[in-house]
């Protein structure tokens, strides 16, 4: 088929870019000349144009599935602020505007709908399709298919029609999820087992992961916040923690919201407004807070428990720095998390095979977590990938690496003082007994009569948890969670004590809470270019008069490059990365202005 024009001129014409990135070239032709396919890119790989571009390039209205009304409303705005013809389709829009769309869809006046699973499936939007041309299919959270995931949407079963009903359409389902369970279920249910997958490398280089023992969870985090600035996610295991965390976020003077899947839909609607809206804007949610999170710019992620597995854990982090930016991950984790995550997997009424599965993926987290050797690695071999490099540099440990030390006596020492103590307790008192501290408690037991008492004098606190964490991390040790935190001794605690396996442990840094995260990553973006303070602030106007997100104005990165580029004319503003034609026509001569101003 004929195209109507060039992807390269697509590209560069309407969104303002200079060339595709990693495999988008390759979908894009592909899909252009009438090819289906499976799309698999990591978060902010830049999934959206690979069939955004095709669309514009083949005759006819691209129709684009989409699970979320926040996440079509946002992609529709900033389609139309690059002067592309595009509407949404959805249940919450009000008769009138809905009929709009439609006689827009009739008219051929559209290149781009986007629709909810649950109206492609009607009967009367497929004939209503029949009548017209149609550039291609796109089905966006592909893995919503799958029963696999944790968002299984049964509407999305509907879609596996579309091949049979709507022959010699392309059909490109694109998804974030790789693993090989949900790929499969995706091309069989939506009937593209015949066509390519095309797989990105699910690497973000510009993610700095950092990964520390819980210690004190809100100076941590405040450390990570004074940091990068900017706007970001605060993921929590539980409902009030997400509540508690927003209030105390508030209390320090922050834009702080709360959201979980107990929130009414309006009120979830809500935050999802306000975070797509807010400057600095921080969100407190369970892993509920998902797709639709559209914003390019989320800077930093912190997770303050234990993801359940790197997969979940990746697809989290992979919200911060879409738009390619330095951005930075952190998660927290304790012994206590590790023991909780397990019990959790133990008890749930899940098959064997399941659990087997749900238990691998725990421990492979557990291992990142642990790490003494490059993070990012270990988490690309989690998704299959051969990491290029074995030390990223952009991890905590490539940047700091932690220092082993043989800890077969300690990890003997800890494991004497839980079985000699009946194994009845938790570890504050654990340590307690190794430094030989007269406590209450420890009277109370005559623990201090014990041959453990006070062996572990030299060794400070903090070491010692630290190694009863990493006993528990290698199922040494356990904690009953559905107690008080006692330490127990595992199976594998018996070859330890008979000194059979020697324990290489990592040495606990513990560094003063404000330098913990300074030296490790990023600096933020462009802060201090008062060029760059200005365009922020004319961009604060123009997207509240429009009421739309401001990154639909105009992202930080295009930002950056205008304070950077300092452009004089028109022409040198269209050389600017991200200003397209009709951002030009639009803004180029208020930033113009800005730029004279300010230079
Ligand atoms: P995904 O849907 O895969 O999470 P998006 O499609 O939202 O990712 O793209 C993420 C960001 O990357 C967006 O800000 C987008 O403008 C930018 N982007 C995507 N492709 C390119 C490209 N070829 N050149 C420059 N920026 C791009
Ligand atoms: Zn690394």
């Amino acid at each position: 088929m004929l195209a109507l024009e060039e992807p390269q001129e697509v590209l560069r014409r309407v969104f303002g870019h200079e060339g595709f990135r990693g495999r988008q070239e390759e979908i894009v032709r592909h899909a252009t000349e009438g090819g289906s396919g499976v799309v698999l890119m990591p978060t902010g790989g830049g999934k959206s144009l690979c069939f955004q571009v095709p669309a514009l390039c083949r005759p006819g209205v691209g129709i684009v599935v989409s699970p979320l009304i926040a996440l079509m409303e946002d992609q529709v705005a900033a389609l139309r602020q690059q002067g592309v013809a595009a509407a949404a389709l959805h249940s919450d829009l009000p008769p009138d505007e809905a009929r709009t769309v439609l006689r827009d869809l009739d008219a051929g006046r559209l290149k781009l709908l986007y629709i909810s699973p649950e109206r492609l499936t009607l009967d009367s939007t497929q004939q209503r399709l029949d009548e017209m041309r149609i550039a291609l299919f796109a089905v966006d959270e592909a893995h919503c298919v799958s029963q696999w995931g944790h968002h299984f949407r049964p509407e999305y079963r509907g879609l596996g029609v579309l091949g049979q009903r709507f022959p010699g359409v392309p059909r490109l389902a694109l998804t974030a999820t790789a693993d090989p369970r949900t790929v499969e279920d995706i091309r069989k249910q939506l009937d593209l087992s015949e066509a390519p997958v095309f797989r990105a490398s699910f690497d973000r280089p510009n993610i700095f992961i950092v990964a520390e023992p819980r210690e004190s969870e809100r100076s941590q985090l405040r450390g990570l916040i004074r940091d990068m600035r900017g706007c970001g996610i605060v993921y929590c295991g539980s409902r009030a923690k997400t509540e508690s965390t927003a209030e105390w976020l508030r209390a320090d003077g922050h834009d702080a919201l709360a959201f979980h899947a107990g929130m009414d839909p309006l009120a979830k609607r809500d935050a999802h407004r306000r975070f797509a809206r807010g400057d600095d804007v921080i969100m407190a949610a369970t892993i509920a807070f998902g797709m639709g999170i559209d914003r390019p710019d989320v800077r930093w992620v912190a997770h303050l428990d234990l993801p359940r597995s790197p997969e979940s854990w990746y697809q989290e982090i992979g919200r911060a720095g879409r738009d390619g930016l330095p951005a930075r991950a952190l998660l927290l984790f304790g012994a206590g998390d590790m023991a909780i995550a397990r019990h959790r997997i133990a008890e749930s009424p899940a098959s064997e095979e399941q659990k087997r599965v749900e238990r691998s993926r725990l421990d492979a987290m557990i291992a990142i977590a642990e790490a003494a050797t490059c993070r990012r690695a270990l988490l690309l071999r989690c998704f299959g990938e051969e990491p290029a490099s074995e030390e990223c540099g952009a991890c905590d440990v490539c940047r700091t690496p932690p220092r082993l030390f043989d800890g077969t006596v300690v990890a003997q020492k800890m494991l004497s003082a839980v079985l000699r103590t009946g194994q009845r307790f938790g570890v504050g008192h654990v340590v307690d007994v190794l430094r030989g501290r007269l406590t209450d408690k420890v009277a109370q037991f005559s623990h201090d009569k014990l041959p453990t008492f006070g062996v572990g004098k030299d060794v400070a606190d903090s070491t010692w948890r630290g190694v009863a964490r990493q006993l528990v991390a290698r199922g040494v040790l356990d904690v009953a969670v559905e107690n008080h935190g006692e330490l127990v001794a595992m199976e594998a605690a018996r070859p330890v004590l008979r000194g059979e396996t020697a324990v290489m442990l990592r040495e606990e840094t513990v560094r003063a809470p404000s330098k913990r995260s300074s030296g490790a990553g990023p600096a933020p973006v462009s802060s201090g270019d008062p060029l760059f303070d200005a365009l922020r602030l004319w961009r604060r106007g123009v997207a509240q008069s429009q009421g739309v997100p401001a990154y639909v104005v105009a992202d930080d990165r295009t930002l950056g490059g205008i304070a950077a580029a300092r452009p004089d004319s028109v022409e040198a503003l269209l050389d600017v990365p991200g200003m397209g034609r009709s951002r030009v026509e639009r803004y180029g001569d208020d930033i113009l202005r800005i730029v004279r101003d300010e230079g």
